[in-house]
């Protein structure tokens, strides 16, 4: 077998080259294969390539060494309404989030530091991706472009990938490929969850008579549509998901639904781009079979309400790159069946998150359907966001504050990320993963790391950081070698 590399990835899109990137520091060969000729098809530039990054995701840049280049600072205004006192920190079905509100106090490990940044943080697909593959390049990734996956065959040993007349080889192969993935079907990965009850359109083009729709989140008799600014709008018809997405948008539907949902007159005077979104909601029941293994997308979809998926797709990323390439390390040397135990970690952490946004998409489907019922209950849920426990309740999840795993381990801090702590000589923990390794921090006597930024003690001596930055192990009595030691063993 000719040029057997480590990993396979169908896909480079965001989550694809993330991933990538992790199993390249780590010393894994990867070959990529992305259907698209050319890196920036419309959708993924300019405005409708646009996405919010929550908290998680800025962690998992700021870590790598990122963060400014996916979305410099000079680039994150607040995107909508500047009024003294708000600033726009996202929504739920359209009740909007104000950052200043946000009580950190609530938030007991989280220490205010770069990536800790409620504005809005936007940054283009087409950026994050001109980011990552030259990076991903320089790691020594492989990126093939215009190589269509089209089948999937596995055996003990190794996974074939077709791509028209081609075949490629690999130990693993892992399928970044979208909402439609082609991996997930071709390697027998059942979906499941709900269907769609609306078709939502992201659309930019010229109106005769743009001040007619309001800038922000505007629910409506027949759906909702949110103008970023003028030309740049979404669009939520509530049709019960009949668009046939497989068809072209035409102007003439666009025209039709712009006069339904928005309940005005105005009409297009020129489109210039329009792509179409459900809110299909459906979750890959394994995330892996034998040597396959889905990751962003291709394991997951729901509605973008709420802008969750890029956030959840490179959550994915970071925690598997770094178990897939523990796996294949091992693999290399030692004889027998591959030890898997670290590797299932990442559906057992993975699936679980996955699940609460869909659930997170659904309940804002809910709250946005025509008609009384829903909008009963958008008032309801507004008058909840609208105090302080709800307000920040809804910032924790929006943002990924609250996020935690379950390692078993019934310590507040364990399963989640690591707090960012400026040590004495002023550096910070997050750039000390940059290699993607993980690492021990030991306080000593640093009293003052052994406090919170608000003051509150820690009361931690040590804890395990594994390179997804996800804190492992916690010791609140000195450094004690022997539970560091058994800590390590279990994940490296
Ligand atoms: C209107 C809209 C707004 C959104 N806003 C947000 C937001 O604010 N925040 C957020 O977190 N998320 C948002 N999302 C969701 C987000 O865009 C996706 O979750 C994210 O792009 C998923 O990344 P991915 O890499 O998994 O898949 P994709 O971005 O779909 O990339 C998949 C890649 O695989 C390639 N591919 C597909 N099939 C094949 C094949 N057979 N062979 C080889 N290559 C293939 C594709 O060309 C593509 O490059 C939004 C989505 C929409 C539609």
């Amino acid at each position: 077998m000719s040029n057997l590399y480590d990993v396979i990835i169908a896909g480079a899109g965001p989550v694809g080259l993330f991933l990538a990137c992790e199993l390249a520091m780590a010393d894994v060969s990867v070959l990529m294969l992305e259907r698209e000729p050319e890196p920036n098809s419309p959708s993924k530039i300019g405005p409708p390539g646009m996405r919010a990054l929550n908290t998680a995701s800025m962690e998992a840049f700021y870590r790598r060494g990122l963060l400014d280049k996916v979305t410099p600072p000079s680039k994150r205004p607040p995107n909508f309404q500047k009024k003294p006192g708000f600033q726009f920190a996202g929504h739920f079905a359209g009740i909007w989030l104000n950052a200043n509100r946000l009580d950190l106090t609530r938030f007991k490990y989280r220490i205010p530091g770069p990536a800790l940044d409620l504005s809005l943080n936007p940054a283009s697909i087409a950026g994050i991706e001109a980011v990552l593959a030259p990076r991903a390049e320089s790691l020594g990734v492989t990126i093939l472009r215009g190589k269509n996956v089209t089948g999937v065959s596995q055996d003990e040993d190794a996974v074939t990938v077709k791509a028209g007349d081609q075949e490629f080889y690999a130990k693993w192969l892992v399928g970044c490929d979208g909402g439609r993935s082609t991996v997930r079907k071709a390697a027998g990965f059942e979906f499941v969850g709900t269907e769609p009850t609306f078709t939502g359109f992201a659309v930019q083009a010229d109106l005769d008579q743009p001040e007619k729709l309001k800038i922000g989140f505007n629910p409506t008799e027949d759906g909702m549509y949110v103008m970023m600014r003028a030309g740049n709008f979404h669009l939520l018809d509530f049709d019960g998901g009949f668009f046939d997405r497989t068809q072209n948008v035409t102007e003439e539907h666009i025209q039709d639904v712009v006069g339904r949902v928005t309940g005005t007159d105005v009409k297009i005077a020129k489109l210039h781009h329009a792509s179409s979104f459900t809110d299909r909601c459906k979750q890959a029941a394994r995330y892996r079979n034998g040597r396959v293994l889905l990751a962003g997308d291709a394991a997951h979809i729901h509605s973008p309400l709420g802008g969750q998926g890029l956030n959840l797709g490179l959550g994915d990323a970071v925690n598997l790159g770094w178990k897939l390439a523990a796996t294949v390390r091992a693999s290399r040397s030692r004889y027998g069946p591959v030890d898997l135990s670290l590797l299932d970690t990442y559906e057992q952490e993975r699936r679980p998150f996955a699940a609460w946004v869909l659930e997170w998409t659904r309940a804002q489907v809910t709250v946005l359907k025509p008609g009384p019922h829903g909008a009963a209950l958008r008032q309801l849920v507004s008058d909840l966001i609208d105090t302080d426990d709800g307000h920040n309740l809804f910032l924790g999840r929006v943002w990924g504050l609250s996020q935690r795993h379950d390692l078993g381990d019934p310590h507040p801090l364990v399963g989640a990320s690591a707090p960012d702590f400026e040590f004495s000589d002023g550096s910070r923990l997050g750039p000390k993963l940059e290699g993607a390794r993980g690492l021990i921090v030991d306080f000593g006597d640093d009293v003052r790391l052994k406090k919170l930024a608000g003051g509150d003690q820690l009361g931690l001596s040590a804890l395990l950081v594994r390179p997804d930055g996800i804190v492992a192990w916690v010791t609140e009595e000195s450094l004690d070698i022997e539970g560091a030691k058994a800590a390590l063993a279990r994940w490296f």
